[in-house]
């Protein structure tokens, strides 16, 4: 156990990542007017510094972590790049284990902020990777972030994000909080930090289907177009209470067609992103005019410029 509990002076920059914007969008001038949290403006661009930052720091602060530490994850997505860079910022050493195949972008911001990576076969997936990261926190004694399991992630975006949201919002009231679940930890959290402060709010789970796809090899709607959002694989997801939980689905072409729509107003985002804002129209429409939804915008599109979505501009 290691005794330091605070954070080295040098390292308080971490604490000090300020709220993100919280701006009202329109693409359609007959449509509605969502409240998106633009995340992408997070220091790695992804909402992911703030599960990254709470984990680590709670962690520190109990004594399980200290300068020059390991810490391991299992995340092809924005998990990993999150930790990545507050592990540089606190004196930490990360190592990420994710499946071959994982775009060049993302391997390569981690290793630029001094990240370890380690490739499981590709036929092993997301599951591989987890069992291969467990197995290194148990013979290295590194800390595993266990983000699918780890409540400090939900617990970030209830005292975090969904509290900067009540502030920033004119009329104080969330009526529906709209999104895609990777981990579920951002509607979780949405759902308890702003209904623990009396907002009558419908948590709206995003989700992204395409017609005759295929999961895990078995035939099923859910899409693997979206990336970071998956169906069923997060563990404290399984285990929420989300009273009232309203499912909306959208079509792949239409979440990446909206993230294309959205990148060409200003909002340079992922395709979760446009899942996201498609399905808060939905839960508008189903709400009426009067209702204040909000979702939230996770990431940058700079990520997915060797996939599908920048396609016509590849030329
Ligand atoms: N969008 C992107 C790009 C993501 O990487 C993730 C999480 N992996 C999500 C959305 C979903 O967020 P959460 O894990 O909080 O459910």
């Amino acid at each position: 156990m290691i005794k330091q509990t605070s954070l080295p002076a040098s390292n308080r920059f971490i604490q000090k990542i300020q709220p993100t914007p919280l701006v009202p969008v329109q693409l359609d001038p007959a449509g509605p007017s969502i409240w998106c949290k633009l995340e992408f403006l997070n220091p790695s661009g992804s909402t992911k510094d703030r599960i990254a930052r709470y984990i680590l720091e709670k962690a520190w602060r109990r004594g399980e972590l200290g300068p020059g530490s390991s810490v391991v994850e299992a995340s092809s997505g924005s998990t990993s790049i999150a930790l990545a860079l507050a592990c540089a910022q606190m004196d930490l050493r990360f190592t990420a284990v994710l499946p071959e195949g994982v775009s060049n972008e993302r391997v390569w911001i981690i290793r630029a902020y001094g990240g370890e990576i380690v490739l499981v076969p590709k036929a092993q997936g997301m599951a591989g990777a987890m069992a291969h990261a467990e197995q290194l926190a148990e013979k290295t004694g590194a800390f595993f972030t266990r983000q699918f399991e780890n409540k400090d992630n939900p617990e970030s975006h209830r005292i975090g994000t969904a509290k900067e949201i009540l502030q920033q919002l004119p009329n104080g009231i969330v009526h529906a909080a709209v999104s895609g679940v990777g981990t579920g930890g951002t509607l979780i959290g949405l759902y308890q930090g702003l209904s623990e402060e009396g907002c009558p709010v419908i948590p709206a789970l995003a989700l992204p289907i395409t017609v005759g796809g295929h999961f895990h090899g078995e035939c099923c709607s859910f899409s693997c177009r979206i990336p970071g959002v998956v169906d069923g694989l997060s563990k404290l997801y399984r285990e929420a209470h989300l009273p009232g939980l309203i499912e909306i689905e959208i079509a792949d072409e239409l979440a990446l067609a909206t993230t294309k729509k959205l990148i060409r107003k200003g909002f340079p985002v992922g395709p979760s992103s446009g899942l996201n804002y498609a399905a808060a129209v939905i839960a508008a429409d189903k709400l009426g005019a009067d209702a204040t939804i909000v979702t939230v915008f996770p990431d940058r599109m700079e990520r997915y410029f060797s996939t599908e979505l920048f396609a016509d501009v590849q030329k």
